[in-house]
């Protein structure tokens, strides 16, 4: 038994505790309460006592490419056509190794910035491996391409094997398997309904990307933009036709189904009162990744709408590639600087309510709010404690806010997922960092851009 001990211990579903206590039994919370009762209680238990700090549940990205870390940097400013574009050329030029040791990275920085569950997409094992291998609690998505009409009973084939595959490699461990046709323009109609189907008939949690740009919309309404051109010529799509539907991605997913399944949604940017009303009357959760969105000059979401209409919402991070960071107190302040510079106010825009986002918010979008998200008894034990003792966060006047507004991933202190220590203090207890960095480097070069492409 341990017993970890704050300044603060948030709770995120209650309110805070001032000198609070989390008594960790096995993988699960004993109790959460203050330092001078839970220690009378359980004068046994070994005590982790953190000064200046806070106590609090790992954050859950709630989206996320783990083996895209290894892009960190590339194409930083490009817009988001752009740099997928430039993904889909250079990622032919990685193997299956490249892509482990990649993922490993993803996961090392995930860990050491106190995320103790990732919502991963990816289309081969590499992030599965290396999640599993360093004990972080995830969800795998096995992600789903294909634009050719003919080509769709063979991908279904090959889905339905490789997601038992996932399954069969993902028992006793912390990931569950789910499945992302990845997005309206990579993924063809019957494709996306024949996925929806596969999915409800075996129980398997979908995710896909919707409505993140400008040029998606006018890819599926008027079959225009570089979505249409430049985009899949690089993919080598350009003799498969494509014709416009009138409608925007959210119509256009509904009239294929995917809304009758456990769906959670990334971005969700350009999404219109009609659209909205679509995503709450089927249930459909949203990952918000605000900087990634900002970033590639994609859009602000609404984020406000989305909690006016009661649809559940995580924030997601959505790699290293696309936004250099897995960090979520930048994405809970950059979300919280942008809904307040959009909405001109500070209303609904509270440090609380983003913390609660990055917690909470993202058990709830996943369907694992029982399990994990706070700090209860008898959930699991995925903790995290961060450090508030520097000078750029001193004088503390309120918790949320110094997580929000003050503290950066480099502030964790600790991160326990399942009452296992992943990391303290800058040591790993389940990867070598240095070990990953290097091989990383190696895997990096193979990227390398000439000077003209930069
Ligand atoms: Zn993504």
């Amino acid at each position: 038994m341990q017993i970890l001990t704050a300044d603060w211990v948030l709770p995120v579903t209650k309110s805070p505790i001032k000198n609070g206590a989390v008594v960790v039994d096995g993988s699960k919370i004993k109790a959460v309460g203050s330092v001078a009762v839970l220690k009378e209680k359980y004068p046994a238990a070994k005590l982790l006592a953190y000064e200046k700090a806070i106590i609090l549940p790992g954050f859950i990205d709630a989206h996320t490419h783990l083996e895209y870390a290894v892009f960190r940097g590339l194409g930083d400013d490009l817009s988001y056509v752009d740099w997928r574009i430039l993904l889909s050329k250079k990622e032919t030029k990685l193997n299956a190794e490249d892509w482990f040791i990649s993922a490993q990275l993803g996961v090392a920085e995930a860990i050491q910035s106190g995320i103790t569950f990732a919502a991963n997409i990816s289309a081969t094992e590499a992030g599965l491996k290396a999640i599993k291998q360093a004990g972080l609690r995830a969800r795998a998505y096995y992600e789903v391409i294909g634009v050719n009409h003919k080509d769709v009973p063979e991908l279904v084939r090959k889905t339905v094997a490789q997601v038992d595959k996932w399954q069969e490699e993902a028992a006793n461990s912390l990931l569950s398997i789910g499945v992302a046709p990845h997005s309206v323009y990579t993924v063809c109609p019957p494709l996306i309904k024949a996925v929806g189907e596969l999915a409800r008939k075996n129980g398997w949690p979908v995710s896909i990307h919707v409505a993140g740009s400008k040029d998606e919309v006018d890819f599926i309404k008027y079959g225009s933009s570089k979505l249409a051109t430049e985009f899949r010529e690089v993919n080598k799509w350009g003799n498969v036709l494509w014709q416009p539907t009138g409608v925007t991605p959210v119509k256009y997913l509904l009239q294929w189904g995917l809304f009758a399944n456990d769906l959670l949604a990334a971005h969700c940017l350009h999404v219109t009162e009609n659209d909205l009303l679509t995503l709450k009357k089927y249930q459909v959760a949203v990952a918000h990744c605000p900087k990634c969105s900002a970033k590639l000059g994609m859009g602000i979401a609404p984020l406000r709408e989305f909690l006016q209409h009661g649809l559940r919402v995580g924030l997601g991070t959505d790699s290293p590639a696309s936004n250099n960071t897995m960090d979520m107190f930048d994405e809970m302040r950059v979300g919280l600087l942008l809904q307040r510079g959009l909405t001109q106010t500070t209303q609904n825009a509270e440090a609380r309510q983003f913390v609660y986002l990055a917690t909470y918010g993202g058990a709830q979008a996943l369907g694992l709010e029982k399990q994990i998200g706070s700090l209860e008894a008898g959930k699991e034990a995925d903790i995290i404690v961060v450090d508030v003792s520097h000078s750029h966060q001193q004088p503390l006047a309120d918790p949320y806010s110094a997580l929000v507004f003050t503290a950066n991933q480099e502030d964790v202190r600790l991160t326990m997922v399942a009452g296992k220590i992943l990391y303290q203090d800058g040591n790993f207890y389940s990867l070598s960092l240095a070990e990953i960095l290097n091989r990383a480097q190696k895997v990096r070069q193979k990227l390398s851009l000439k000077l003209e492409q930069m």
